[in-house]
C-alpha cells in the first residue's frame, strides 16, 4: 500500500469483491474516495504516474475483466452524504440509492420510491439512469455535479442526455459524478410507503437469488428478453459457472465459480437465441470493464 496525501493506495487490488456478480481481476490500484481532496489527490496521484482512471460505484451493473483493469479504480462510496431542503435532495455520488429512497419516503418526498431494492450508489445510477416500475432517476434530476478534468461542472438534466437506461456519462467516462441535486414532490408518508411496499413484493417475486449484475439486456422496444428466452428453454442454461437464472431469464447468476469470459459466452449464446427467434439483437445492459 502507498499513502500519497491522505489516501491509501493499494497495489493489485481484486475487484471481485466490489462487484455484485463476484467476477473480476485485480485492479493495478485502488483507491477509496471519502472527499473532494481524496479525490483531488487520487487524480494528481494518477496523473504524476501517467495512469488511465475507471470510476466504479457499488458494481451492481458491472462485468469487470478477469485480467482486471489497468490503472487505478476509484470508487467513492466514502462520499455519501444526503441533504433534503424543502422537496430538494443532495446526495453525494456514493450514497446509498436504497437508503435515500427510503429516507425521501420518510420525509414525505414522492419521486424515488421505485429505487427501494436497486443496490446501486447515486453515481452508478444516474451513470445508468436507473429505473424500475414507473419511474428513473431522470425524473428527479435537476443537476448532476462532476469533475471534468480540470474542475467541477454542473450539467443540467438536458445535458445529461438521459435516454431509457443510458446518459452522457457513458460515452464520457472521463466525467465524475461527484453530487447530485434531485426535485420531488411533497406527498401523504402512508400513501408512498404503500406503494413502496407494492414494489417490495412485486421485486421479492421476480427477482432472482444469487450473484448477478441485473438485468443482461435492455428492453427491445416493448419485448422482453427474458420471456424471449425463456420461451426458448434457456432457465439453467450454464456455460462454466455461469447460469441463466431459473427465476428469470433475462438474469446471470455466477453459481460460485464463473469467469468473466463464462458469462461473456453465455451472453453470446442468450443473444444469438433471442436474435433467432425475434431477428433483433438486444442491446446489453451490463457494463463490461476492463482489460481483454
Ligand atoms: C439484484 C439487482 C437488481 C437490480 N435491479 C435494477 C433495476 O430494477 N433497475 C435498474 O435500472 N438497475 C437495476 N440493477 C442494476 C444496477 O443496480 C444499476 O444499473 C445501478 O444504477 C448501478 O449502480 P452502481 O453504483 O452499482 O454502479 P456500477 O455498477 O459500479 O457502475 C455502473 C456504471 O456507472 C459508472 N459510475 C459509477 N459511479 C460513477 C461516478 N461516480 N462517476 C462516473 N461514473 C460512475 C461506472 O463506471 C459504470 O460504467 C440491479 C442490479 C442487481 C444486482
Amino acid at each position: 500500500m502507498t499513502v500519497f496525501n491522505n489516501i491509501e493506495i493499494l497495489n493489485n487490488e481484486s475487484l471481485a469483491k466490489y462487484t455484485s456478480i463476484g467476477i473480476g481481476g485485480n485492479a493495478d490500484y485502488f483507491i477509496k474516495i471519502r472527499s473532494k481532496p481524496d479525490l483531488y489527490a487520487a487524480i494528481e496521484w494518477a496523473e504524476k504516474n501517467s495512469l488511465p482512471i475507471t470510476v466504479i460505484g457499488r458494481g451492481s451493473k458491472l462485468l469487470i475483466s478477469d485480467k482486471g483493469i489497468r490503472g487505478v479504480v476509484l470508487q467513492l462510496l466514502g462520499m455519501d452524504s444526503m441533504v433534503i431542503e424543502d422537496r430538494f435532495v443532495y446526495a453525494e455520488a456514493g450514497a446509498s440509492l436504497i437508503r435515500l429512497a427510503n429516507l425521501t419516503v420518510s420525509q414525505g418526498l414522492r419521486g424515488l420510491e421505485w429505487a427501494i431494492g436497486i443496490p446501486a450508489s447515486v453515481g452508478g445510477a444516474v451513470t445508468m439512469n436507473a429505473g424500475a416500475y414507473d419511474g428513473s432517476i431522470s425524473d428527479c434530476i435537476i443537476e448532476v455535479e462532476v469533475f471534468n478534468g480540470t474542475g467541477f461542472e454542473r450539467l443540467s438534466n438536458e445535458q445529461c442526455q438521459f435516454d431509457y437506461r443510458q446518459s452522457v456519462f457513458m460515452q464520457r467516462p472521463e466525467l465524475i459524478i461527484t453530487s447530485a441535486k434531485m426535485g420531488l414532490v411533497p406527498d401523504s408518508r402512508e400513501r408512498l410507503q404503500e406503494k413502496v411496499n407494492l414494489y417490495k413484493q412485486k421485486r421479492a417475486a421476480s427477482q432472482p437469488m444469487g450473484r448477478t449484475c441485473g438485468s443482461t439486456f435492455k428492453k427491445i422496444g416493448d419485448v422482453s428478453p427474458g420471456e424471449v428466452l425463456d420461451k426458448a428453454g434457456l432457465k439453467g442454461y450454464t456455460i462454466g459457472g455461469a447460469m441463466v437464472s431459473p427465476a428469470h431469464a433475462n438474469f446471470i447468476i455466477n453459481k460460485g465459480n464463473a469467469t468473466c469470459q463464462d458469462v461473456l459466452m453465455l451472453i453470446e449464446y442468450m443473444q444469438e437465441t433471442i436474435f433467432e427467434k425475434i431477428g433483433k439483437m438486444p442491446e446489453l445492459e451490463i457494463r463490461v470493464l476492463g482489460e481483454f
